[in-house]
């Protein structure tokens, strides 16, 4: 039977460090971190995430703002108050809650926040910066992978890595960064041809795809880490991942439960990008 992989405990104590940190660096330099977070219109979902992320920078002793624009925005209006923000010295991270209204060209808007400022770090420049391997703001999920996979004490050099999903949110990077980690990497996606083949090969198996049930118990390789990274909803109208759950523990060393797994990870990774941006500012990078 695998280990439970306890994402939620983990991003916890995560969270409880940056607090500690949060603490020392205001009595340092005499201001505390500032998220500031962008939401357009009234979605259900992206409402829960917003109010989640503003607790989490409450929570860990951060100035948080929330800025709450209706669906009929234009995009002029939401870049100028991106721009604002990019010129307040006391705004450390911004983050613009996806998706956005159909009339909003999205990677504009990823594109006008500053780079320095990307805590999503979305930014074509983070990203650039992230495939040449220099000092880039990582994405919050993937960086949370990297660290769920690290807590198992499972060596990752060497390794091979298996991602299902090419997603330029999930799959891409947390690809790139199982490579930085020196795993041998493979990835899956809709066109791959006889997935359980190769979801079979990997020590270290990541699935970001958006489907339940898309791995089961039988495509495990025995001792296996597993990082279910979806988030879907089951015909009772339950959050499940990507990854059965039931049968694949039986196979794996470790996995990730849904919910409880990577999703809290996403958060703390945000509160450690807000931070690291903080830091790069106070230090003049
Ligand atoms: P996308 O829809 O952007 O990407 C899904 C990927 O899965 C695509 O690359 C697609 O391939 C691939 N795929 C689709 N069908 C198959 C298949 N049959 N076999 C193999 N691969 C397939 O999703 P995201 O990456 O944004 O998200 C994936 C999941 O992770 C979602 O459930 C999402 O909710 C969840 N998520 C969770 C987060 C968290 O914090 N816990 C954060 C972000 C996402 P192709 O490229 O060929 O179309």
């Amino acid at each position: 039977m695998a280990q439970i992989i306890d994402g939620k405990a983990i991003a916890a104590a995560i969270k409880d460090e940056v607090k500690l940190e949060v603490a020392r660096l205001e009595a340092e330099y005499g201001r505390k971190p500032c998220l500031c977070v962008i939401i357009v219109g009234e979605n259900p979902a992206s409402q829960v995430y917003v109010r989640n992320k503003v607790k989490s920078a409450e929570y860990v002793g951060m100035e948080s703002r929330l800025i709450a624009l209706p669906q009929t925005v234009s995009e002029e209006d939401l870049l100028d108050q991106i721009c604002k923000l990019n010129e307040d010295a006391l705004v450390d991270g911004i983050l613009v809650q996806l998706p956005l209204p159909k009339h909003i060209n999205e990677d504009k808007v990823i594109d006008t926040i500053s780079k320095d400022k990307d805590v999503d770090g979305f930014h074509i420049l983070n990203v650039g910066q992230l495939w040449v391997g220099k000092h880039c703001i990582t994405p919050c999920t993937p960086k949370g992978i990297i660290h769920l996979i690290k807590s198992t004490g499972v060596q990752v050099k060497g390794k091979i890595a298996v991602v299902v999903g090419r997603s330029n949110i999930v799959g891409k990077p947390v690809a790139k960064l199982l490579l930085d980690e020196n795993a041998t990497v493979i990835v899956a996606h809709s066109r791959t041809e006889d997935l359980p083949s190769i979801t079979r090969l990997a020590d270290i198996l990541v699935v970001a795809v958006g489907r339940e049930n898309i791995v089961t118990g039988d495509m495990v390789k025995p001792g296996a880490v597993v990082i279910d990274v979806g988030m879907n909803r089951n015909a009772d109208g339950k959050l499940c991942g990507d990854v059965d759950f039931e049968s694949a523990s039986k196979v794996a060393g470790f996995i990730t439960p849904v919910p409880g797994g990577v999703g809290p990870m996403t958060i703390a990774m945000l509160m450690k990008n807000t931070l690291e941006c903080y830091l790069d500012k106070e230090n003049g990078k």
